[in-house]
């Protein structure tokens, strides 16, 4: 890059440098110029259409005790629910019935939703209807990843919300990060389409972590990427943001665009969505301004009642998806960006063509 804001001949790989200085600059000209080149290479690589997922949250139980999380086992307030194999099954029928080609079985992490048990209900769904079953399901061991895909799921949603190994240790107690990259690995070898992301601006994240996080999307050729506002939930122990705005990322709306902006133009043709914690946070203008930066890919929450709204990661997260049909969401979302909504499945071109990367595992084999 030939300086500060000058991207009209995008390199291939920006430098961590170069992203630093993105993330960090508060002029609006060189932030509009970022967008504009995130659009444009957008436009190029994966074109206008728009892919909406159909998003099933069906379980908030959770092993977990993730220190931003609402879902945290320590949560006690929380009104626990998990949707049976019918439920879960006859939900996303209705989803294909309605035009959806890809739904999302997210959960926390429940072990009530054994290997067993999940190739069961992705079975009846594949026998049913024509939809693309992605898993977000947490942290499963290889031989269970294997046996769904065998079953017909084809992508997983897992991400690592921080590349920095101490302030990931700090809000994952129980977890660990070498183990987080070795199962995204795991699920790229398998044959999964598979996608990771970040929260930014959680308490203590600088903005050289949240370059470096950026450079790993693509070291690792992530196939989709959601990166979200970090959002306070007062039912969790992290506190609300770290003031020092000079040294660390702030959760706001315009730090979430430039992470898509810089995400995009350094994969290229990766599915980016504009996320759920995102709208949360920008209920009037975010959809518009992150498929401005660059995004092409968005969730619309087809959870039924009552669940949806104990699905509470964080506060009023129920309160977004207020389209009752997709027809509805459809239309919103083509007159908020000028846009058309896919009829297609929704896989990233490198997959469709053959041309995915494999970047040499960075982590011991699989167990
Ligand atoms: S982030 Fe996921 S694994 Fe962590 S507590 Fe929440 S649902 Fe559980």
């Amino acid at each position: 890059m030939k300086g500060h804001g000058t991207l009209e001949a995008v390199p291939d790989e920006l430098s961590a440098a170069d992203i630093l200085r993105f993330l960090q600059t508060d002029d609006p000209a060189v932030i509009a110029h970022l967008y504009r080149t995130a659009d444009r290479i957008r436009a190029e690589y994966v074109g206008d259409e728009i892919h909406i997922r159909a998003l099933l949250n069906i379980s908030n139980y959770c092993i977990r005790n993730c220190c931003y999380c609402g879902l945290r086992r320590d949560n006690r307030e929380l009104v626990r629910y998990r949707m049976t194999a019918d439920e879960i099954v006859a939900a996303a029928r209705r989803a294909a019935a309605q035009g959806y080609r890809t739904i999302v079985l997210q959960s926390g992490e429940d072990p009530f939703f054994t290997e067993e048990i999940v190739c069961d209900i992705i079975a009846q769904i594949r026998s049913s209807c024509d939809i693309v079953i992605t898993l977000s399901l947490g942290e499963r061991n290889y031989q269970t990843l294997m046996r769904w895909f065998q079953e017909g799921a084809r992508r997983y949603l897992l991400k690592y919300e921080t590349s920095d190994p101490t302030l990931y240790q700090a809000i994952h107690p129980d977890m660990q990060f070498q183990d987080r990259i070795r199962m995204l690995e795991n699920l790229k070898e398998i044959g999964y389409q598979t996608g990771t992301g970040i929260i930014v601006g959680l308490p203590g994240q600088t903005y050289a972590s949240v370059a470096d996080d950026i450079l790993l999307f693509h070291k690792f050729d992530a196939d989709m990427i959601a990166c979200g506002p970090f959002i306070y939930n007062p039912k969790t122990p992290l506190c609300q943001t770290t003031p020092d705005r000079q040294r660390y990322i702030q959760p706001d709306a315009v730090s979430v665009y430039k992470v898509i902006a810089l995400a995009r133009i350094m994969t290229r043709d990766t599915l980016i969505p504009a996320t759920t914690a995102l709208r949360m946070i920008t209920p009037r203008d975010g959809v518009r301004m992150a498929f401005q930066a660059g995004a092409n890919v968005i969730m619309h929450n087809v959870t039924p009642q009552p669940y949806a709204a104990l699905y509470e990661i964080y506060p009023q997260q129920a309160g977004v998806d207020q389209f009752p049909t997709r027809e509805a969401f459809v239309s919103f979302l083509e007159s908020a960006t000028g846009r058309t909504v896919s009829h297609g499945y929704g896989d990233r071109r490198a997959v469709v063509e053959g041309k995915r990367r494999h970047p040499e595992r960075q982590h011991v084999a699989r167990p």
